[in-house]
């Protein structure tokens, strides 16, 4: 049996009945990493002799984290040349958690470099493939965990979900991956893009795996001030009720204009198959929805600026050589550590917060964010979820759409409200199109409540199989 290729829950059961050592599995995931990852480039920092000592001293199953999360004494570079070398001395406050349940951290995952981007091909180590057409993008910022989610090179991954950085991955890779509600879990160690819309969350081969590591994961921190004080279901027992008399809401904004049909197709009987299970699926309104992608653009941008102002070569990974003073040494690492992208941000971010455009620009985004939130909230007292296709199209060709910034925003087009909102939502997969690449459903759920839309995706999946179709690599 190859053990890299189950999921955590059933790896578990084997483990209790005393059927397999932690270092089977371990030594199966090493393989699948030998055979794979040279071609998917999935990973990024990876020492195979270490990953072994740490399973021989543990019990628990084996884990891959995105780059953004620090990881003590651990290379942790956002994917980024300006992080080059940096290990934190602290360990994030998810790491933790998992090291307390024995958990084996594997090693980090490819991204988009600071999560920003769609597809993963900002990376300073070169773009992650898709493993089920090696010309494709796995989607991002989060591609590396979800391509080795799907590759089963790993059991499950962290990653982390400003705009739609794990659920849209997700979606193009054919594996389930969910954004918490804003709070749930702490973002104490997870490097900063957007601090008021970054959220932790995880990738993982079914729904079960999902509610699994999210209650591992979960929790108040005194760490992060935005981590909030609720407690933690246990997911795993809630998922399994039925949905019979569930009210879900179809808005008709995502169903519009640049949808692929393929998608719109599978997703349309998705929500018959949800219906067929007992949920009563109506039509809903969320007017505000056009406006989320500008919004987000000036918000996130605006947030993330700040946020890197802080690497300037004097605390942080790469210091410039040659400089003969303080300002041309910040200038100079900047301009060598940062991408195009980044350096796009950084500028869009540091123009919407210049004075003059403040109010223009920020504070109207601001505006247009809270009415965007209301939209949801509305449609919340009258629902308990909602549907909606995750990604526009199914996994596009490396290099369509680096040279076009506007198209790649686009990419995110259904995923972006949700963070704006802080609500929580998963993508699952259900179907595929005809030239057989993934495509996922988004579920969203009202703030707190993971469990109702864990309990959708969990009956669906199991009235399916989508979920156990894996590619042929
Ligand atoms: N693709 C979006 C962006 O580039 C979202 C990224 C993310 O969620 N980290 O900002």
């Amino acid at each position: 049996m190859e053990l890299n290729k189950l999921t955590a829950h059933g790896l578990k059961h084997l483990l209790d009945k005393g059927d397999i050592s932690n270092i089977d599995i371990c030594n199966d995931v090493l393989e699948a990493i030998e055979k794979k990852d040279k071609a998917l480039n999935a990973i990024v920092h990876f020492d195979k002799e270490k990953a072994i000592e740490k399973s021989k001293a543990s019990k628990g199953l084996p884990i891959f984290i995105k780059d953004n999360i620090c990881v003590k004494d651990e290379l942790t570079t956002c994917s980024s040349k300006i992080l080059s070398g940096f290990r934190p001395p602290y360990n994030a406050t998810v790491i933790e958690k998992l090291l307390k349940k024995d958990f084996v951290l594997m090693g980090k995952t490819n991204m988009d470099e600071f999560a920003f981007g769609s597809s993963t091909e900002s990376s300073c180590y070169g773009p992650t493939k898709n493993p089920w057409d090696l010309e494709r993008i796995p989607g991002g910022s989060s591609g590396g965990s979800a391509a080795c989610v799907a590759a089963d090179e790993a059991i499950f991954a962290l990653g982390s979900d400003t705009g739609g950085s794990i659920r849209q991955p997700a979606a193009l890779c054919g594996v389930v991956g969910l954004k918490p509600t804003y709070g749930r879990v702490s973002r104490y160690g997870l490097i900063a893009f957007a601090s008021s819309l970054d959220q932790i969350g995880t990738l993982t081969k079914d729904v079960e795996d999902a509610a699994l590591l999210l209650k591992t994961i979960s929790g108040h921190d005194a760490m992060d001030s935005t981590s909030v004080p609720v407690s933690t279901p246990d997911y795993s027992l809630k998922i399994k009720d039925s949905i019979k008399g569930l009210r879900i809401g179809v808005p008709q904004e995502y169903f519009g204009q640049g949808l692929d049909s393929d998608v719109k197709d599978s997703v349309l009987k998705a929500i018959d198959k949800i219906g067929q299970l007992g949920a009563k699926c109506e039509k809903v309104s969320l007017p505000h929805t056009e406006y989320a992608v500008a919004v987000y653009y000036i918000v996130a941008t605006a947030e993330a600026s700040s946020n890197l102002a802080r690497f300037d070569g004097v605390q942080y990974g790469l210091r410039a050589k040659d400089v003969k003073s303080i300002e041309e040494m910040y200038k100079k690492t900047r301009a060598l550590g940062f991408g195009d992208e980044a350096k796009r941000r950084i500028i869009l971010g540091t123009f919407a917060l210049s004075s003059g455009y403040y109010d223009a620009y920020y504070l109207r985004a601001l505006r247009v964010r809270t009415l965007i939130k209301k939209d949801f909230d509305e449609a919340f007292a009258k629902f308990d979820a909602i549907l909606t296709p995750t990604s526009p199209t199914p996994a596009f060709k490396i290099g369509e759409k680096t040279q076009d910034p506007l198209t790649m925003y686009l990419s995110d087009i259904f995923t972006i409200s949700a963070n704006l909102a802080g609500i929580p939502g998963v993508s699952i997969p259900c179907g595929f199109t005809k030239e057989n690449l993934p495509v996922g459903l988004q579920i969203l759920g009202k703030p707190f409540d993971e469990e109702t839309i864990l309990k959708v995706a969990y009956n669906y999946e199991q009235a399916t199989e989508w979920h156990k179709k894996r590619p042929d690599l």
